[in-house]
Parts: structure tokens; C-alpha cells; sequence
């Protein structure tokens, strides 16, 4: 299961912009009519934003995500009256699971076999969807009233709402269970705006600000995706060098920083395969993930961990490093070879320092750091060692 931490960090940024939204539309009476106008304008921007962007990073679920919205406000705009509350009738069933799936999809290049076949999917989806609202037949819209719950959620029908609940529930897996929780939170929020837009439909204004809140908030999601791809190595989730060097400079006056390396690795990639390693190395990453005593650690390259405790000194970060150590030596790592599943043992070594008065830089400290870990290794590896 993820760690709550985690999910309520990723829950907490898009469900606030959702928050906002259900606040501006609660006082829409009292914000200025002329703020408004701009809205549809600057859903439109973000939205090409969005689409631009997500291009560029190969993030194309965004792209499928947001031109059906786009497609529907215009459909709104255009079509008539009884046009658009037939759009409003399959839109709200068909939406939530479009989400459902593009959260689930894999990426893939937008034209490549599988990105034409979503692209295929989407096709067909407004096909069907401006079919039925151009010929509309009574016994296809009757399935569609189906009367599920003894409540009234009007203007949603029931089937529109369990759909919303099947969705909703899956999505929580996901969060709970799943890989890719800043995906499945925000997919979540996108879903409860998207029920609010629906619910407000009569509030004046409200499916302008929905649109423009749906865009905000991929639009985020998109900014933080490029952090995490810049400053977080791939294959450990664990942040990399890049954000090693930028958390060097915001040091305070008092420091200490453990330079640690798994002993004799080169010979585990050789006995069980460089894939198995990989998957070693990841978990041995999440033990150091969560190293004690306020200590962050970073992948510095190769099967290389450096650990920065802010304001702490050698003396003291001596026993959280340890402690680490000492964790990753006991804990069995399941392997398995060819048809059997072994449990194997992996042990680090690990050189700590201080910063001084002397140091130049960050850099001079890591190196010295580095000689301590040398040592360790000399003395005969699975142990900390200060400079
Ligand atoms: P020691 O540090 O105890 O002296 O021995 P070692 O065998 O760990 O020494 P060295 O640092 O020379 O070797 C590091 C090895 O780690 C080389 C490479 O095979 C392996 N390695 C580095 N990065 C990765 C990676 O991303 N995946 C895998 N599977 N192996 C890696
Ligand atoms: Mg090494
Ligand atoms: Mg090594």
C-alpha cells in the first residue's frame, strides 16, 4: 500500500484547486460579471498550453483528456437547446470512464500502433456520441433513464451517477494500491470537478470556471511531472544528482553528509543479471528512502547513495547511517533465479563527515566523505566510517 503521507500529499494539490472552484461557484453572485468573460478564454490558452506540453513530454492522456471538454463546451455553445441536453446526457455517462481509461492506459507515442488506437477509440466515442444526439431513438435513451436509486441527483441521471461511484471506487485503488499516485489523485479530483460542473449546471458561470479549474489543475500536474523528471532518478523514485547539487547550495551553516556504496555489486549483477540488480538496487533505494533522523537521500550515480542531514553533525548522523546500514544487512532480498526464489543479503558501506570551516564548497565535503567510504571498504566493507 502507498504510504499516507504520500497520498495525502498528492490528494491535497489538485483537490485544492478543486476547492477553490466549488468556492467560486458558490459565490458567483458576488464576484464582478466582467471576471468572468475571460474565463473560456483562458481555458482555451491553458488548454493548448496543455496540449503543447504534453506533446512535447509524450504525456498524451492529457491530450485525450482535455479536447473532449473542449469538444463538449463547444457543443454547448452551438448546439441547440435539445442537442445540448442530449450531450449533457451522454457526456456525464461517457466522461467519467473516457478518464477511467486514459488514467490506466499506458503512454505511448501518439502515433505509434497503440496511440492510433487510441486515437481509433476516441474517434469512435464521438461518433457515437453525435450519432445519438442527431438521431436520437426513444428505447436507446429509455436505457439510459434507467432509475437506479431511490434519491434524486437531478440534473444527473442514476446511470450517470453509478458510474461516477464505480469510477470513483476504482480510482481509490489505484491511490491506495497503484504505481503512479500523482496520475491516480489527480484523475480523482478531474472526476469530483467534473461531478461538480455537472451538479452546478444551472449556476451561471459554473461550467466556464469547472473547465478552466479541469485545465489548472492538469496544468500542474504537467509542471510537477517536469520536476520530477528533472531531479528524480528513474528506476529508484529516489531524487538524483541534480537535486543533490541544488540541496548542497541551500545548506545552513552546520552539516553533515554520508557518502555510501553497496559492497561487491558488480558480482551480484553477475551471478543473478543486471535486470535482477535493477530490481535489487530499487529496493535497497527504498530502505534509503527512509533513513531516520531527518537525513534525504539521493541516488548519486551507480549503486551510489549520498544522504544530506541538515544541520546535524558527523557524531550524530553516525547512528542514523548506521541504523540504515544495519537495516538493509538484515533484511532478506527475495531473488528469483531462472525457476527458484532465493533470499539474498546486501550490505552497504558508508563514510560520514561534517563540513568545517575550511570547506571551499559542498563538493570538498562529499570528497572527504568519499575517502571515509574508501576506508570502510579497506576494513573490510558492511560498516560507517568517520572522516
Ligand atoms: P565494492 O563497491 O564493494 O568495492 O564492489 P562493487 O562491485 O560494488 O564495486 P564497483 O563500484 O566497482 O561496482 C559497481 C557495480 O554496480 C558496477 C555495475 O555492475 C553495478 N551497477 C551500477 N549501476 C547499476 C544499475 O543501475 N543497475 C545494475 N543492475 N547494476 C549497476
Ligand atoms: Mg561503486
Ligand atoms: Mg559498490
Amino acid at each position: 500500500m502507498n504510504p499516507i503521507k504520500a497520498i495525502s500529499l498528492n490528494l491535497l494539490i489538485p483537490l485544492f484547486i478543486t476547492a477553490v472552484f466549488a468556492i467560486v461557484i458558490h459565490y458567483t453572485h458576488k464576484i464582478p460579471e466582467i471576471l468572468f468573460d475571460i474565463v473560456p478564454y483562458l481555458f482555451y490558452g491553458l488548454s493548448l498550453l496543455i496540449i503543447w506540453v504534453s506533446w512535447h513530454f509524450n504525456r498524451n492522456r492529457f491530450i485525450f483528456v482535455i479536447i473532449p471538454l473542449i469538444l463538449v463546451y463547444m457543443g454547448f455553445e452551438y448546439f441547440s437547446a435539445k442537442k445540448a441536453t442530449l450531450l449533457f446526457l451522454y457526456a456525464s455517462m461517457l466522461y467519467p470512464i473516457h478518464l477511467l481509461i486514459f488514467l490506466v492506459l499506458k503512454e505511448r507515442g501518439l502515433f505509434s500502433f497503440w496511440g492510433i488506437l487510441k486515437i481509433a477509440f476516441f474517434v469512435i466515442e464521438i461518433g457515437v456520441v453525435l450519432f445519438l444526439i442527431y438521431y436520437p431513438k426513444e428505447p436507446i435513451q429509455g436505457y439510459f433513464n434507467i432509475k437506479l436509486f431511490a434519491a434524486n441527483f437531478y440534473p444527473l441521471k442514476d446511470l450517470s451517477v453509478a458510474i461516477g461511484i464505480f469510477v470513483l471506487f476504482v480510482m481509490s485503488a489505484l491511490i491506495l494500491f497503484g504505481r503512479y499516485l500523482m496520475y491516480s489523485t489527480t484523475f480523482l479530483s478531474l472526476l469530483i470537478t467534473f461531478y461538480l460542473s455537472l451538479y452546478f449546471l444551472k449556476t451561471p458561470h459554473a461550467t466556464e470556471v469547472s473547465l478552466l479549474s479541469f485545465a489548472i489543475i492538469i496544468f500542474i500536474l504537467l509542471i510537477r511531472e517536469s520536476y520530477r523528471l528533472a531531479f528524480y532518478d528513474e528506476l529508484t523514485a529516489l531524487p538524483g544528482r541534480r537535486a543533490l547539487v541544488e540541496d548542497m547550495a541551500k545548506l545552513g551553516r552546520r552539516y553533515s553528509l554520508a557518502m555510501c556504496d553497496i559492497d561487491f555489486f558488480k558480482k551480484f549483477n553477475d551471478t543473478y543479471g543486471h535486470d535482477t540488480g535493477d530490481e535489487v538496487l530499487k529496493m535497497v533505494a527504498s530502505k534509503f528512502s527512509e533513513v531516520s533522523g531527518g537525513g534525504k537521500a539521493y541516488r548519486y550515480g551507480g549503486e551510489e547513495f549520498v544522504i544530506l542531514f541538515p544541520s546535524k553533525d558527523s557524531e550524530e548522523s553516525f547512528v542514523h547511517v548506521d541504523a540504515l546500514r544495519q537495516a538493509i544487512a538484515t533484511t532478506p532480498f527475495s531473488v528469483r533465479n531462472k525457476k527458484s526464489t532465493k533470499k539474498i543479503f546486501i550490505n552497504v558501506s558508508a563514510g560520514i563527515t561534517q563540513n568545517s570551516q575550511k570547506d571551499k564548497d559542498p563538493f570538498a565535503v562529499m570528497k572527504r566523505a568519499d575517502n571515509a567510504l574508501y576506508k570502510a571498504k579497506k576494513a573490510g566493507r558492511n560498516q560507517v566510517i568517520k572522516a
